[in-house]
């Protein structure tokens, strides 16, 4: 389908009255995207929806069965919402540190942008069918690789990093191919934008500087509007950008996330975790863990993240050029200027990442050393490959008088006493409250993260019908810090089978 041809969508369900519509990258005009009707599962069910979601656009609570709002039928692709502008965006990107092209929303069609009590948000569904920019895609999503985006989207929220939300997964009896043969589910996300790194690359790369620019320009005016009154508004996009890339890796490494598919079309320019694909949380800590069983190089290995963000926003960098030139010759200096937008990633990243990590430990004040006494400590889960999320969430409990059940999870208990030793002074010369340290350190270190075989599990149960252990775990990932007894299976240490999980691109 030409960009420019008109859709044929079939009769608009009417508006609910809460929908208040604005569609401002639909008014980019067609270079940008092209509008489309989604191919609507057949006999449509929901599998889970977000509650906090739904409260985050302001939607009544029975928003998903009420009649009047056909949300059903719209969030599986069926006739969309009077005043959504259904399309599909272009975009290009590197992937696996290559040049890949032409990309392109192949499953996923933005059904508009609404107001909300939170600001304008984008609603997108995620495998509605075959777009312009599918290539050999089919267009649709698993219900497996959905449920692992929608319950990841909703769990990084609620530990406080920022990500694309997910409002709902709509499942279907429609058989889709993998590697086996699977059912089709659609993931409904939201985002104040879903733009990437890119977006950017595209129009730079296809030699279309006016809307290279118009791009910009739409960026900086709804999401980055400080960077108006900046000399070079470009360049201080840029500079906005990296230090929201470098916090998001700082709030991703402290976690033990890792994403899996780093390639540029999957950075988003909000500095959102967008695309979950074969994320994983570490268990057993391994710097170089690599989460997805494609990526036979590691070059998205756990520890390698936070350098590939730094990449990607060279590549970001490369395709601004033309942009932070301000109407002039690309020259030598215009690539200074990128590189000096860039430059404060590192520090900001480092600063995060330290701040989160002493944090972490339970320190209210800073000293120099804090990062030796943090890397130290890690160095030390690696040496044992002692669970991520288990140990960190233990040593809140851990008092310099009774070390406690952080301690029995090493062997080498002469190193782990050494390390102790250090810290209890450090943290004496705090004057550290145990109590209160314990409670600091349960708000920033999760007792639940969507650990693969939680996940699996969850899948597992809808795959035969039953979508109770997706809706629970939702629950449960809601409130990462909480202790909550009655779900502490939730929180053990992954069970032997979770080693023999494999998770690929294949989504
Ligand atoms: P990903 O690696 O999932 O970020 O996807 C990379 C590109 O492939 C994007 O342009 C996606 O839209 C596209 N893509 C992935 N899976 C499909 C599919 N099943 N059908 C169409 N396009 C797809
Ligand atoms: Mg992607």
């Amino acid at each position: 389908m030409h960009a420019d041809s008109s859709p044929v969508l079939d009769r608009p369900h009417s508006k609910p009255a809460a929908l208040r519509w604005r569609n401002r990258y639909a008014a980019l005009g067609p270079a940008f995207h092209t509008r489309l009707p989604a191919q609507a599962l057949p006999q449509p069910h929901w599998v889970a929806t977000s509650d906090s979601a739904a409260a985050l656009l302001g939607w009544p609570a029975d928003w998903a069965d009420r009649p009047d709002w056909h949300a059903l039928e719209v969030l599986s692709g069926g006739p969309p919402w009077e005043d959504s502008e259904p399309l599909a965006t272009v975009y290009s990107g590197h992937q696996f540190g290559v040049w890949a092209g032409q990309l392109g929303d192949g499953r996923a069609l933005l059904l508009g942008e609404i107001d909300t009590p939170n600001g304008p948000m984008e609603l997108q569904i995620k495998g509605g069918g075959r777009t312009p920019y599918s290539r050999m895609g089919d267009g649709r999503a698993v219900l497996r690789s959905s449920i692992r985006e929608f319950l990841c989207s909703e769990a990084m929220h609620h530990l406080g990093i920022p990500t694309t939300r997910a409002l709902a997964i709509v499942g279907s009896a429609l058989p889709v191919r993998r590697e086996t043969m699977e059912t089709a589910a659609v993931v409904t996300r939201v985002a104040p934008s879903f733009v990437r790194f890119g977006h950017f690359e595209h129009f730079a790369h296809h030699g279309l500087p006016t809307e290279l620019r118009a791009l910009a320009d739409f960026v900086i005016e709804h999401h980055y509007p400080a960077c108006r009154d900046a000399t070079n508004p470009y360049a201080a996009l840029l500079e906005a950008v990296a230090r929201r890339t470098a916090v998001l890796m700082a709030d991703w490494q402290a976690v033990g996330f890792c994403h899996g598919v780093m390639n540029t079309d999957n950075l988003s320019i909000l500095g959102l975790t967008i695309d979950y694909g074969p994320f994983g949380f570490l268990d057993g800590f391994d710097p170089g863990h690599v989460c997805n069983h494609s990526d036979h190089q590691g070059r998205y290995a756990y520890a390698r993240q936070p350098g590939v963000a730094l990449w990607n926003l060279h590549a970001l960098a490369q395709a601004m050029l033309p942009l932070i030139a301000m109407g002039g010759e690309v020259t030598e200096a215009t690539g200074d200027l990128a590189l000096e937008a860039i430059e404060p990633y590192k520090a900001v990243f480092a600063g995060t990442l330290e701040a989160r990590l002493r944090g972490k430990l339970g320190l209210a004040t800073a000293r120099d050393d804090d990062r030796q006494l943090a890397d130290d400590w890690l160095a030390l889960m690696a040496a044992e490959r002692a669970d991520y999320t288990i140990t960190w969430r233990r040593l809140a409990r851990h008092s310099p008088a009774d070390p406690g059940a952080v301690r029995d999870l090493f062997l080498d208990r002469p190193a782990f006493d050494a390390w102790a030793e250090r810290y209890a002074r450090r943290l004496a010369a705090e004057g550290s409250i145990d109590a209160e340290r314990g409670e600091r350190m349960n708000r920033v270190n999760p007792k639940f993260v969507l650990r693969n075989h939680l996940c699996e599990n969850a899948i597992r149960a809808a795959q035969a019908g039953d979508f109770g252990e997706t809706r629970h775990l939702l629950k449960v990932l809601e409130r990462p810090y909480d202790e909550q007894p009655e779900h502490s299976a939730c929180a053990e240490f992954p069970p032997d089978w979770a080693q023999t999980l494999e998770v690929s691109c294949s989504s």
